[in-house]
């Protein structure tokens, strides 16, 4: 056998796609980084860390870019007779693997896979056949290969409860099911994969899963820009299916008249590119709302490891609103709220937007299924608050409903119906609606990364965080009292 180097993250990425794995040491450059998602990396952090927790006395490998020191501090530590081992680290041939938690008994081991999802996914499972293939070549006796999940059904009640928390799945059937096939595939990678020659592999489901694909800019660049995968609103399945059928642009869609004919009005305009105005409908949505409107946005953070009572593994925790009131008259004041870092403000938050929106006020939210989740979330928390937040959740409305249905619809809007497409598309020129000229905070992910990084930063540097957290949210209400205004004027 010829040695190479290959890891477990490379080897998971060639069974996902050879070209992937072919890119990756041939055109790494090509890599678009925007498809990689830091929220989940820092997620594993953490759930790897905690996990560590349920092994007594673990022994930890320090990462190095050096596999052999890691190698090498595995043995010692086995020699020294460790029980449980975190980042063990083994090579066979140039095959490379680090256990997120090896178990070591006289008959055998025990691999353990921590991952931060809720649920075990296939490609967990290839990943313990790598391990479990390689450690079998090393000579050790396999005798159990669990996948660590999180698990959603988890209620925080006091201090965490990690017996509850984690999920420990055994995999061990699967995982040794597979052997072959990772043998086969190690094999053609060490002996037949022509790195001068890139791989001929065609475009479909394995471009976008188990992971969305850093390279798939690289592998579309034949098509034209507006081609069938920035079609919104249209599943994968069928894109995939026009593809592999030659239909590669949107005159290529037009002109197919069978497939065309079926497809949903909202993509037809996209399409088009038509510029869509239903005065009627439009006019029909604004008789819902009454005075005063009070526009209402949360910002959320999500936590895999539930840090207070009552929440479960990433459930959305409120900790912010912006709010805008407008009156008949035209007039508009604005309220906030933003909590402080380092305790759990969801009862200060829900107590405060009671006191904001009285009874039986019209609230409206932009895609109000979130803020409505928000708050049914806070109702069933604090159920002496609950009629007060019921009533605000009663009372609302979406002012989306315009957009997503294409009474009103313009090119500038790229098929989408987000606040982030619609007012550009609707204040072109003005620079107060443009996102883009906020400093720090642009968008919901670096809003949700900004606050949970606050308790790292100095007093100065959270003041400043702060500012631009509450411009960000103020900006997403003032935007709706302008979408409002617009439409208004529209009818
Ligand atoms: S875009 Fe698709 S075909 Fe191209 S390398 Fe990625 S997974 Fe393979």
């Amino acid at each position: 056998m010829i040695e190479f180097n290959v890891s477990k993250s490379r080897y998971i990425r060639a069974v996902q796609c050879l070209k992937m794995y072919w890119m990756d040491r041939v055109k790494p450059q090509e890599f678009d980084n925007s498809v990689l998602d830091e929220a989940v990396l820092e997620n594993g952090n953490d759930v790897g860390e905690l996990a560590l927790s349920i092994f007594p006395d673990i022994s930890k490998v320090a990462f190095e870019t050096d596999k052999q020191i890691m190698i090498n501090q595995t043995k010692q530590f086995i020699d020294n007779k460790s029980k449980y081992i975190a980042e063990a680290s083994f090579s066979y041939m140039g095959r490379f693997l680090s256990v997120d938690i090896l178990e070591i008994y006289e008959d055998g081991v025990v691999i353990n896979e921590v991952k931060s999802s809720t649920s075990v996914k296939d490609v967990y499972i290839d990943d313990v056949a790598y391990q479990s293939y390689i450690l079998n070549l090393l000579g050790m006796n396999v005798r159990k290969a669990n996948v660590i999940i999180l698990n959603s059904e988890y209620t925080r009640q006091g201090n965490l409860d990690l017996s509850k928390l984690f999920s420990i799945n055994d995999v061990t059937e699967q995982a040794y099911s597979r052997h072959s096939k990772v043998e086969e595939l190690l094999d053609f990678l060490s002996q037949d994969l022509d790195l001068e020659k890139e791989p001929e592999i065609n475009i479909a489901e394995h471009c976008f899963s188990p992971y969305p694909c850093g390279y798939f800019g690289y592998c579309t660049k034949h098509l034209p820009e507006d081609n069938i995968f920035t079609i919104r609103n249209l599943n994968r399945k069928n894109k995939l299916m026009m593809y592999h059928s030659g239909i590669y642009s949107f005159d290529d869609v037009i002109n197919s008249k069978e497939i065309y004919a079926k497809l949903r009005p909202v993509i037809k305009d996209q399409l088009q590119e038509k510029f869509v105005i239903d005065k009627k409908q439009i006019a029909r949505f604004l008789a819902n709302f009454y005075y005063p409107i009070y526009y209402l946005d949360f910002e959320t953070v999500q936590y895999a490891i539930p840090p207070y009572d009552g929440m479960k593994p990433y459930q959305q925790m409120p900790f912010q609103y912006s709010l805008h009131i407008e009156q008949e008259d035209g007039t508009v004041e604005h309220k906030e709220y933003l909590a402080k870092d380092g305790f759990d403000c969801r009862k200060e938050l829900a107590e405060n937007l009671i006191n904001d929106i009285p009874r039986q006020s019209c609230s409206l939210a932009y895609n109000m299924a979130f803020e409505k989740g928000i708050i049914a979330d806070l109702a069933y928390q604090y159920p002496q608050h609950y009629t007060a937040l019921m009533d605000i959740y009663n009372n609302m409305v979406d002012l989306m409903v315009p957009f997503k249905n294409h009474w009103y619809y313009d090119k500038a809007m790229q098929g989408s119906y987000s606040i982030k497409y619609v007012l550009p598309a609707l204040f072109p020129e003005d620079d107060a609606m443009n996102y883009n000229n906020l400093e720090g905070v642009r968008k919901g992910g670096e809003a949700m990364a900004a606050f949970k990084n606050i308790p790292l930063l100095s007093e100065e540097e959270k003041q400043t965080v702060r500012k631009q957290l509450l411009e960000y949210c103020k900006l997403d209400t003032y935007a709706m009292v302008k979408i409002m205004n617009k439409l208004r004027e529209i009818v």
